[in-house]
C-alpha cells in the first residue's frame, strides 16, 4: 500500500528558517523524590526476600561446610543468607550452595571471596550489591 500518502502532516509552526524560541520556563530539575534506598530498589526490582533478611553467622570460616564433611574440593563458597550455611558455587564439583537452596529454599546467598560481596536470590534470579544485603553478624 505505496500509494496512500496522506500529504504533509499538519503542524503548527511558523517559517522553518526561523530560530527556536527560547523556553519560558524551565523543567523541574530532576530530582528524585525518594532517597535513593538500593535496598528498597533492590526489592522493587522483584525480589521480597532481601528485606527479610537478617544478620546471619557463617557455620564456618574454613570452606564449604558440606566439602569439608566428605572430603570434597570447593572452588568458591557462598553464604546462606538465612541460616549461615556454607557452601561452595556451581563451578565447585558439588555445587553445595545450590544444593542447599533446593534443600531447604533459602533463597538468597552472598560470595564469600575476598574482595567480592554481591549476593544472589535463586527464586527471583536478581543479584545485589553488598550494600544491599545485611552486614555479616
Ligand atoms: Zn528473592
Ligand atoms: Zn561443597
Ligand atoms: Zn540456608
Amino acid at each position: 500500500m505505496r500509494g496512500t500518502h496522506t500529504g504533509p502532516p499538519r503542524v503548527h509552526e511558523h517559517a522553518s528558517g526561523a530560530p527556536a524560541p527560547a523556553p519560558a520556563f524551565r523543567a523541574f530539575p530532576a530530582v528524585d523524590p525518594r532517597p535513593s534506598d538500593r535496598a528498597v530498589s533492590a526489592a522493587m526490582a522483584g525480589c521480597p526476600h532481601v528485606a527479610t533478611l537478617k544478620p546471619v553467622q557463617p557455620h564456618t570460616l574454613q570452606g564449604c561446610e558440606d566439602c569439608l564433611k566428605m572430603g570434597g574440593r570447593w572452588v568458591h563458597l557462598r553464604l546462606c543468607l538465612t541460616c549461615g550455611h556454607v557452601g561452595c558455587c556451581d563451578s565447585s564439583p558439588n555445587r553445595h550452595a545450590t544444593k542447599h537452596f533446593h534443600a531447604t529454599q533459602h533463597p538468597i546467598v552472598q560470595s564469600m571471596e575476598r574482595g567480592e560481596d554481591w549476593g544472589w536470590c535463586y527464586i527471583d534470579e536478581v543479584d545485589f550489591e553488598g550494600d544491599e544485603l545485611p552486614p555479616r553478624a
